[in-house]
């Protein structure tokens, strides 16, 4: 039997939001919110607009029409960063050339404005090391990044996100460039999040299979919003539709295999 839960507060809201670059209309027309212990993904090909969307909801650009509120303040002028972690997008080879250690690189997460000389001490301070805790990296703190897989980069990365606490944590592409397994542990990692810290989560991604597992909404962009709702509502058809013919197999094997 199901109760009646509430709806919880929103944290990010799209309204009938449309941007453009130049000519080119990126989004348009998106309505949509994310709430409060959602574990949301957007999903869509290649240039449908998801991280034009994650850049509208960071404040980075402004609407052309429409707005788009985070934490219930505009975006543009939302100031209170400590709420947010935002994972950017690691590209293979990044880190290659930085001397920079594990710990350093998540105390920079914490850095409000100090000299950067004082990272040096900040990287032991508890909330660093517990950072990498939650992401099982507590281990590999004094290692260069550089040394790291990408997938154990990545969990940096995440640690880093989430030094200050946030209420929110945003990920575009963060399964970019990493295998199977760390694929499997940064999921895992984000379930924990969300479910044992209530932590907001919304991942940009192409693998459908795994949001379809892992995520407990699921917008479906392609420029306009084409579908939002739970991961079981969505079908393969329209997801082949939204996509195109091949990712009919894909999404088959990922329905029939977890669900
Ligand atoms: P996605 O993240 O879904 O791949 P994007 O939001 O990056 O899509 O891009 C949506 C559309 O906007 C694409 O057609 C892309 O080429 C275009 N676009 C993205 N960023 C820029 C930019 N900085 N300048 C011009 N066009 C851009
Ligand atoms: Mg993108």
């Amino acid at each position: 039997m199901t109760c009646f839960k509430p709806p919880s507060r929103p944290v990010i809201e799209w309204d009938c939001v449309t941007f453009a670059y130049g000519e080119a209309v990126a989004v348009e027309d998106v309505s949509l919110t994310i709430r409060a212990g959602e574990l949301a993904a957007i999903l869509g090909p290649n240039g449908s607009g998801k991280s034009t969307l994650i850049r509208l909801a960071l404040g980075l650009l402004r609407p052309l029409s429409g707005a788009v509120r985070l934490f219930g303040r505009d975006a543009v002028d939302f100031a209170d960063w400590d709420r947010v972690g935002y994972m950017p997008q690691v590209i293979a080879g990044t880190w290659r050339d930085f001397p920079i250690t594990v710990a350093e690189t998540v105390a920079h997460g914490a850095y409000r404005g100090i000299s950067p000389l004082a990272l040096f001490h900040r990287s032991e301070r508890p909330e660093v090391v517990e950072a990498l805790e939650a992401v099982g990296m507590a281990s590999f703190r004094g290692r260069r990044l550089s040394q790291l897989s990408v997938g154990q980069q990545q969990r940096v990365l995440l640690a880093r996100a989430l030094v200050r606490q946030p209420e929110l944590i945003v990920l575009d592409e963060p399964a970019a460039g990493i295998d199977v397994s760390g694929e499997e542990q940064l999921y895992a990692v984000l379930r924990d999040l969300n479910r044992e810290r209530n932590i907001t989560i919304v991942i940009v991604s192409h693998d459908i299979g795994a949001m379809l597992r892992e995520a407990n909404t699921v917008a479906c962009m392609n420029r306009t919003l084409v579908r939002h709702g739970p991961p079981h509502e969505l079908t393969s058809a329209e997801i082949a539709r939204l996509y195109g013919a091949p990712v009919d197999v894909l999404v088959h094997d990922a329905l029939h295999e977890h669900r």
